[in-house]
């Protein structure tokens, strides 16, 4: 696993240096399908400029994660999901299973989700 500190995959995406299943593309935001899909629908959506999880960038840049969010709601309603309901993700650490330390939200839907937690 990559450090907190190193550069990560997903500047490599939003570079174009690495391929990725764009949908969904602003200013500031960049959406692609996750590779290893959760659920019928499992895209990520992340902010171009790069912060680690969901604290720093919310501490940097608030209009940044409103962004992020509005992203997420676009992405969210071209995948047709809007109405069925779906559900927004930041993991952030360890615990919690956070693999690439470029923040991103997990939008997941498209059927029935399960509870989360343990
Ligand atoms: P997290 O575990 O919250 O850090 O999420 C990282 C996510 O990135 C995982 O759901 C991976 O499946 C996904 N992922 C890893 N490599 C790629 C890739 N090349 N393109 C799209 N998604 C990826």
């Amino acid at each position: 696993m990559a450090d907190a500190d190193s550069e990560t995959l997903f500047e490599k995406i939003i570079a174009r240096e690495v391929p990725a299943d764009i949908v969904h593309e602003t200013e500031r935001t960049l959406a692609f399908r996750d590779i290893n899909p959760e659920a019928n629908t499992h895209v990520l959506v992340v902010p171009k400029t790069r912060y680690r999880n969901l604290a720093e960038l919310a501490a940097a840049d608030p209009g940044l994660l409103a962004d992020v969010a509005t992203t997420a709601a676009a992405v969210a309603t071209s995948e047709g999901i809007s109405e069925s309901g779906y559900r927004v993700v930041f993991n952030t650490g360890s615990d919690a299973g956070q693999t690439v330390f470029h923040v991103h939200a997990h939008v997941l839907g498209g059927e029935q989700l399960g509870h989360f937690g343990r």
